[in-house]
């Protein structure tokens, strides 16, 4: 039996809706599963913690946190009463950047039983791997002079190490995909950082000789993404160009609500953070509505990271099959509720074991 020790932060809002119900999916399938077990330790960090206590979390946090296998997040943010900047700061980038989670994968698939807003979407299916720690986001710059002279420099940071770590990621999940890797870039225009791209992109894709590769520059890629979204398989970007493609990858898919993600430290020196797309929409919460197949698929996706990816694909499936039933939440244009929709998806699951 392996057992999994796992850190869970619902957060605000519908977070706190959507992350029981997606480990009441997680335990049927550990039960289903037989060798599989969870230990859930819930941490109450969020924005009424900060109401309450003037931080996030506490100071030992972090250190808390790396006793666990993994954490389960669902989402942050109070935007009447906490400014973003201190929910985000003070929590998720403060988690990701300590906890070494460099790398931000985010799929996007058009599932059965779903409308895409795209015209013809055909059937893609497709994950953004986006380097989390570096590029555009560095704090290096500034601002200068005054009057007619005004002017802000921001300096963009690529180290190879951290360029070929997100690449290696890449190449790795399309070797267990349709085996093809796109590089987005801006080397036509962008004259030091984006060769630099190129470059390690051309060394980290010729240790993988099986992975067939191509590269676009990134506003040809967007257009394409919602064009012709069925040509990508596995797609590597910067932070900044991997940031708009992800919102692009989720907005394809139909709703916000079912979009999944996960920060990863591929190392595994520390945890992993699983946690949706979607903040705490504040708009819906507390009415039982909110959709919870983002957070079951981020749940699948810790499945997948964890080393049981039969059990993620059936996940994957009792959505589906759930959405295809029609069992819909309101966003998708449904009636059924939260507990409704999570119901479905756990019959099926135990239909099929
Ligand atoms: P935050 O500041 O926490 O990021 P936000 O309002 O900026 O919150 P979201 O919380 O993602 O962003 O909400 C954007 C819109 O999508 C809202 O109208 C919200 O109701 C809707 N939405 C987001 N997630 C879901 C979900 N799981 N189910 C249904 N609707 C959702
Ligand atoms: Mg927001």
């Amino acid at each position: 039996m392996e057992q999994f020790e796992i850190a869970v932060i619902p957060g605000d809002g519908i977070g706190k809706e959507v992350v029981p119900a997606a480990i009441r999916v997680l335990e049927a399938v550990a039960d289903i599963h037989g060798g599989l077990g969870f230990r859930w330790t819930s941490f109450p960090w969020s924005c009424d913690y900060y109401l309450k206590h003037g931080v996030m979390m506490p100071e030992d946090g972090i250190e808390t946190l790396k006793g666990f296998h993994q954490i389960f997040l669902g989402a942050v943010g109070m935007p009447r009463l906490v400014p973003d900047h201190v929910s985000l700061w003070g929590l998720l980038i403060k988690i990701r950047r300590e906890l070494h989670q460099s790398i931000n994968v985010r799929p996007a698939k058009l599932l059965r039983g779903l409308t895409s807003p795209l015209r013809d979407p055909g059937e893609f299916d497709l994950v953004v791997v986006r380097e989390n720690s570096e590029g555009e986001y560095s704090e290096i710059g500034g601002r200068m002079h005054r009057g007619a002279d005004e002017m802000a420099m921001q300096t963009a940071v690529f180290t190879r190490k951290a360029t070929e770590r997100a690449m290696h990621y890449a190449f790795e999940l399309a070797s267990r995909r349709r085996k093809h890797v796109t590089s987005a870039t801006k080397s036509n225009g962008i004259s030091h950082s984006m060769p630099f791209w190129d470059d390690v992109f051309q060394d980290v894709a010729q240790a993988h000789p099986e992975i067939a590769t191509s590269k676009h520059h990134i506003d040809a890629l967007a257009a394409f993404f919602v064009m012709k979204p069925q040509m990508f398989d596995v797609i590597v970007a910067s932070n900044l160009f991997g940031d708009i493609l992800t919102d692009l990858g989720g907005a394809i898919m139909g709703s916000i609500g079912i979009a999944p993600a996960a920060n990863l430290n591929v190392e595994r020196s520390y945890p992993s953070m699983f946690e949706p797309v979607h903040g705490s929409a504040p708009d819906i919460a507390g009415q039982g509505i909110a959709n919870p197949l983002g957070q079951i698929w981020t749940g699948k996706m810790m499945l997948d990271f964890l080393g049981f990816e039969e059990m993620g694909t059936l996940v994957l499936k009792a959505m589906e099959a759930t959405l295809a039933s029609g069992v819909k939440t309101p966003d998708l244009g449904g009636k059924a509720t939260t507990t409704e929709v999570t119901d479905e998806v756990i019959a099926y699951l135990r239909r099929r074991a």
